[in-house]
């Protein structure tokens, strides 16, 4: 009798464990943690502080505010950085985008083959210079543009393929390289999210994200992994006349003072992105790696759960983790996300609304029938706090709150 008590005890002593858990992670106000953000520029900026008003001050110094050799600097030294030849550095991700797309010729009538499941830039450049987005789903594993489809979307109109690098990894470029020089279509990179990735071509050679396209894009929004106290964003690329109308476009037009030879738009990085982002480019390494090993720490607490599923790594694209996101399964995301929320945790979904659903692209009459993946994924992501100042303690609490979540509801 004695004996089968004691086996009782061990099989219920998990579960025991799971309610003593949760009563005590409910009612002990010690169980709270605060200060957990998003992302903590603050936390990132006061290490170097120093370094950065130094930057600031040569800035203030030279009363050079648009343009001017802190910019020419930045763009050189970005372009060891990634290894491309040439930098535009422009005012934001979504200009980027534009000027690329304006120095391909898309207009009105050309279609542009990219994904729904980004930032609404992507679409929203193509419709801005009247042409059509030609949206199709993602590969559900990397949640970036499915390569196969690519190619099925192409038609003689079709003038560039705009894949994604989502969440910091990179979509398919072996595929999608072999699609564009089969079609002759150009690609541009969206790497908004991914500055610093690599991906290795079937000769193992690594290669930085935004260079192997015609054209790569980034943005310096504040919360990027590259970011500056503002605006900011860069074309780069290998191409020479890619180059030089990248930046007649982003400079008016203008191929000499006040001669304006093609429409172009006002897009500029100013002096102090440029001087902060010299800072920052330095220590991006270490912020990559900071951001890396934040990564393998919820790995590693949060790989058994069930209902959860954790970033998955592609083969050839290295990860740099702009955001670490789950798909949390059964439906049960929002709630998560509320409990999450009422432990004083953040979370973000990126993105709830595909593309292909949102009401300013409705006139192009997308089938919701072909983005399946892209509507599955709005329904599951949740990606958690990363930043390069999330530390150990943090994610201990943050995955402690997920396990209870998962347990208290598989009870
Ligand atoms: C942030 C982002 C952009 C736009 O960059 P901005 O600098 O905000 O204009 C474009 N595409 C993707 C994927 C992004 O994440």
């Amino acid at each position: 009798m004695q004996q089968v008590t004691n086996r009782m005890l061990a099989f219920l002593k998990p579960f025991h464990l799971t309610r003593i858990r949760l009563r005590k992670f409910a009612q002990q106000p010690r169980m709270t943690m605060e200060g957990i953000q998003m992302v903590d520029l603050i936390g990132q900026h006061q290490k170097i502080e120093n370094e950065l008003q130094q930057a600031m001050g040569r800035v203030l110094e030279t009363g050079a505010f648009v343009k001017g050799p802190e910019v020419k600097a930045f763009a050189e030294e970005l372009g060891t950085f990634t290894g491309a030849k040439h930098v535009i550095p422009c005012g934001n991700g979504t200009d980027a985008l534009q000027i690329a797309m304006m120095a391909l010729g898309i207009g009105p009538g050309d279609e542009v083959i990219t994904t729904g499941f980004t930032f609404i830039s992507t679409v929203e450049v193509v419709a801005l210079l009247g042409a059509t987005p030609v949206l199709v789903d993602i590969d559900p594993i990397s949640f970036t543009i499915d390569a196969a489809q690519v190619e099925e979307a192409i038609t003689k109109r079709t003038k560039a393929i705009v894949p994604v690098h989502l969440f910091g990894q990179m979509a398919d470029m072996t595929a999608l390289s072999t699609i564009s020089e089969k079609h002759n279509v150009p690609i541009i990179e969206d790497n908004a999210q991914a500055i610093g990735a690599q991906w290795s071509d079937r000769s193992q050679r690594a290669m930085q994200s935004g260079t192997i396209g015609l054209m790569g894009t980034t943005s310096f929004f504040p919360s990027k992994n590259l970011g500056c106290m503002g605006d900011g964003g860069a074309v780069i690329t290998q191409d020479d006349d890619m180059a030089a109308r990248c930046r007649q476009i982003a400079n008016h037009g203008m191929s000499k003072q006040y001669h304006h030879d093609v429409v172009g738009i006002n897009s500029r990085l100013d002096g102090l992105q440029a001087a902060i982002l010299r800072v920052k480019l330095q220590h991006l390494p270490d912020y990559i790696k900071a951001r890396q090993s934040a990564a393998k720490r919820y790995d590693a607490m949060l790989h058994n759960l069930p209902g959860v599923t954790i970033p998955i790594r592609v083969a050839n694209s290295t990860h740099v983790f702009h955001q670490y996101t789950l798909r949390i399964l059964e439906g049960k995301r929002d709630a998560m996300r509320a409990y999450l929320q009422s432990k004083g945790i953040p979370s973000g979904i990126y993105y709830p609304i595909p593309g292909h659903a949102q009401k300013a692209f409705e006139t192009f009459g997308y089938n919701p029938e072909f983005f399946g993946e892209s509507l599955q994924a709005a329904a599951e992501v949740l990606s958690l706090p990363m930043h390069t100042e999330l530390n150990e303690e943090q994610q201990t609490f943050i995955c402690e709150a997920i396990r209870i979540f998962v347990l208290d509801i598989n009870d």
